[in-house]
């Protein structure tokens, strides 16, 4: 049973029920809807359809609405994509046109007031490069300085330069109305800058009666300055090194993601390292040596998940791309020696809930226990338990059907849906039933049980126990 979490970006390759279903089987613990693509309506059925193959597999799986964000993004092409050459002059326009070699639509108006001749625009996760010539009334008049494929309603980004366009779009304030009537567990918010960009997100969520968990993306240098306020009041980050990349010079997005990771698991927040894990998997079945030891690393790091993006999206090969990646993830985690890190790592226990789930994980290592068995009512106890990456595998019993899909996107622990229990004797009972079935323990070994008692009453986690298997 893998720790570390897979997310999937769903897309033309895999929204059909029978793909989902495979993935799912292949590792995936998340299905990641990337609203930049695609429209409500075909979103819908993506949702349905995994809801549906969840809930035929009996498997717990996360749904994440990715918004667009304050992001800017070209028109279409003629012929869907057209193959710009170094040297030539290339115009981003105002105007709605049929996109060729020479011209697409950028159709940001505010955005002819702030470029400057000689500003450099990128295109396609940095990929391609512009240099600004002129600028008219309606034109950003460039040169090809990095030229390559560019295709239909690809991003485009300004290195360095703050947008004139709201945190919260129109567009995007209709996908967290849709991620809210659809009951998601996640938002994945795309260019976060400061913390107040999350809190308007959650006021939205909020407007919408939605109880989405945050994950904010860090993709502007902005957001890398201001990461410590923007994890405290976010419930995740995303290491989005697509955008990232071009903000940032490439050989400092190592250290960036070793940094996230690190202080999300102090602050107990979740953390997803994405993009271009896998990319050669696009087109080849088997990836690169570099990507693989690229996942491994991240695993190595102990980040909550990683992610595939066109991968699973849109590749040739999505079901292998996840497959993959959970081979590598069990590869890694059998040889990382969770239980001496443990004792190193996290000692600094501020809250009750932290000592709680301490006790629980050094509890569960003096004895050798495999499984630390939490009943959870919101999840908290168990992504505490998490945060501390022990050796046993977190099995969280819920009776909250919310709970049990978010927590598919917490390192470590497998969600597990019950009716409510009225006695601890139940939960205790339970516990051992399903230690056995997920084969984590057997007659005569111990487990570790948490839980907060009187169970008659909404209290916090408060009682650690060692339970013997019969
Ligand atoms: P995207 O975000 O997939 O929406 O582009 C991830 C990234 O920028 O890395």
């Amino acid at each position: 049973m893998k720790k570390t979490k897979i997310v999937c970006t769903i897309g033309p390759s895999t929204n059909r029920f029978e793909q989902i279903v495979k993935l799912l089987r292949a590792g995936m613990n998340v299905a990641r809807l990337n609203m930049s693509h695609g429209n409500l309506e075909g979103h819908q059925q993506t949702v349905d359809n995994v809801k549906k193959a969840r809930e035929s597999l009996g498997v717990p799986c996360a749904i994440m609405v990715d918004t667009c964000g304050p992001e800017l993004r070209i028109g279409n092409f003629e012929f869907s994509k057209v193959k710009l050459e170094k040297g030539k002059t290339f115009t981003f326009t105002t105007r709605e046109v049929v996109g060729d070699e020479s011209i697409v639509t950028l159709n940001y108006p505010d955005l002819l007031l702030i470029m400057k001749p000689n500003q450099k625009i990128y295109a396609n996760n940095g990929l391609l490069e512009f240099v600004v010539k002129e600028i008219t009334k309606t034109d950003i008049i460039t040169r090809v300085s990095v030229g390559g494929e560019l295709s239909n309603h690809k991003s485009v980004s300004i290195p360095r330069t703050r947008l004139p366009l709201p945190f919260i779009s129109e567009k995007d304030e209709k996908n967290i109305e849709f991620a809210a009537k659809n009951d998601v567990e996640y938002i994945s918010a795309s260019f976060v800058n400061r913390p107040e960009d999350v809190v308007l997100m959650r006021e939205c969520i909020k407007k919408y009666g939605g109880r989405q968990e945050i994950i904010s993306k860090i993709e502007s240098l902005e957001g890398i300055n201001k990461l410590d306020s923007i994890i405290k009041v976010s419930d995740g980050i995303m290491v989005a090194r697509g955008d990232m990349g071009t903000e940032v010079a490439i050989e400092h997005i190592p250290q960036i993601q070793k940094n996230m990771i690190e202080k999300c698991i102090k602050e107990s927040k979740k953390v997803i390292v994405a993009t271009e894990m896998l990319e050669s998997m696009i087109y080849k079945r088997r990836p690169t040596r570099a990507e693989t030891t690229d996942v491994s690393q991240a695993i190595y790091d102990k980040a909550g998940s990683t992610m595939l993006s066109g991968e699973t999206a849109s590749g040739s090969y999505p079901i292998e791309s996840a497959l993959t990646m959970s081979k590598i993830a069990s590869a890694t985690e059998k040889v990382i020696n969770y239980d001496n890190e443990f004792m190193s790592t996290y000692k600094d226990l501020h809250k009750k809930v932290e000592v709680i789930a301490y006790s629980a994980c050094a509890t569960a290592r003096a004895v050798g226990a495999k499984a630390i068995v939490c009943y959870t009512d919101q999840g908290k106890t168990a992504e505490k338990i998490s945060k501390f990456r022990p050796k046993a595998t977190i099995v969280a019993i819920t009776h909250d059907n919310f709970t049990y899909n978010k927590l598919a996107l917490a390192w470590g622990v497998v969600p597990v849906l019950v009716e409510k229990q009225n006695t601890m004797q139940d939960i205790l009972d339970f516990s051992n039933k399903i230690v056995k079935e997920l084969k984590l323990a057997k007659k005569g070994d111990e487990i570790i049980v948490t839980l907060g008692l009187p169970l008659s009453e909404t209290v916090h986690t408060n009682t650690v126990k060692i339970s013997v298997v019969d």
